[in-house]
């Protein structure tokens, strides 16, 4: 088996239009994408609070407003959180006020086209593979650096989702025995060392113990410590302050060891890092190639997958939504024919014998 993927060529095979939209914490984008994973056209909105009901409403009139202009045959929503393993429900999303929010009925009611949910992680590898960085591979491991660490395992254009649908909480993993408490509840996580937020607490704690090295980044929020971001680390970094530049390396080098433990589970064809913090681009991914060639099983005795920066950005998410629809759509209109085929056979069955 390589890790080529087969190129299907499906001969007549119906392309619908789709829509795919992704609920951020802070912000909704939506947007219209062929096969091709071509956007054609693009809505942003801000998230509208936390309300159940204000929420599935962005939703609704995000889908209306795409359709006036095209024609949509199912809609792909991708939201931070669990989603269950049918892809309808939202079991619970942190930002959100979603608890057990039968999202995929409560929004396919009023649209009435197909609709499926799923994990926001789980949509934007999807389309890092189909139509980015993953393209030429058939098994990708897809890693989203935000606040935490979010993932996808794909396999030939399909997203693994475990038992429960919740695969992929690679963030959760345990580096560092009895390491930073970690908002799971238990210790020493994956993402308590290589994530925005770690980036955000390492830089802030060197600015509040008055650390020389801390000048530039304490210059940049003019003392007011609460105001560091990771952008705004990355941004110092950028500029050349060494400390920004070492923050974010040891971000990475953590990133690194990290996908090593992953590479050694999966051994995947090739990984993508996406996210807020791979803005840092080589900055961050440059100690990581280092630190998983160093610790990867089997070194000298494989080929090691590449380390690849996200192409997509943040259309990812949508994109690979609008993506999972049109499986969903063709699903639905297979199912379709099907059911008006039966009763002709029914009857077929009937006739005398000639
Ligand atoms: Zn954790």
């Amino acid at each position: 088996m390589t890790d080529t993927p087969p190129r299907r060529y499906v001969i007549g095979r119906w392309d619908p239009l789709t829509v795919g939209v992704d609920i951020g914490g802070t912000k909704v984008l939506a947007g219209v994408v062929d096969s091709s994973g071509r956007v054609l056209e693009r809505q942003r909105r801000h998230t509208p609070g936390t309300s159940v009901r204000d929420v599935e409403n962005t939703i609704v009139d995000l889908v209306l407003e795409l359709g006036r202009s095209h024609d949509i045959a199912a809609v792909g929503v991708g939201a931070a959180g669990f989603v269950d393993v049918t892809r309808s429900v939202v079991k619970f999303s942190p930002h959100l006020a979603w608890r057990d929010e039968p999202l995929r009925d409560a929004v396919m009611s009023r649209v009435r086209v197909p609709v499926v949910v799923d994990n926001d992680a789980n949509a934007a590898a999807l389309a890092e593979c189909r139509f980015g960085a993953g393209r030429q591979h058939r098994l990708v491991l897809c890693i989203t650096l935000g606040t935490g660490i979010g993932g996808a395992l794909v396999i030939d254009s399909r997203v693994f989702r475990g038992a429960n649908g919740m695969a992929g909480e690679f963030g959760h993993i345990q580096v560092v025995p009895d390491g930073h408490r970690c908002e799971c509840g238990n210790r020493g996580c994956w993402e308590q060392y290589a994530s925005g937020n770690a980036l955000v607490r390492d830089a802030r704690e060197l600015v509040l113990a008055g650390s020389p090295l801390a000048h530039r980044l304490d210059e940049l929020v003019g003392g007011d410590v609460a105001a560091l971001t990771g952008p705004l680390v990355t941004q110092a970094a950028r500029e050349g302050d060494p400390l920004a530049v070492q923050l974010i390396g040891e971000i990475g080098a953590w990133l690194g060891v990290g996908l090593a433990g992953m590479a050694a589970a999966f051994d995947p064809g090739c990984i993508i890092v996406g996210g807020g913090v791979s803005e840092a681009g080589e900055l961050l991914l440059a100690p990581a190639r280092s630190e998983f060639s160093r610790t990867l099983t089997g070194r000298g005795y494989r080929r090691e997958p590449p380390i690849l920066a996200a192409e997509l950005g943040p259309d990812a998410g949508f994109i690979g939504a609008a993506d999972m629809a049109r499986s969903a759509a063709r699903r639905a209109r297979r199912m379709k024919r099907r059911r008006r085929e039966r009763p002709l056979r029914r009857r077929r069955s009937v006739l005398p014998e000639a």
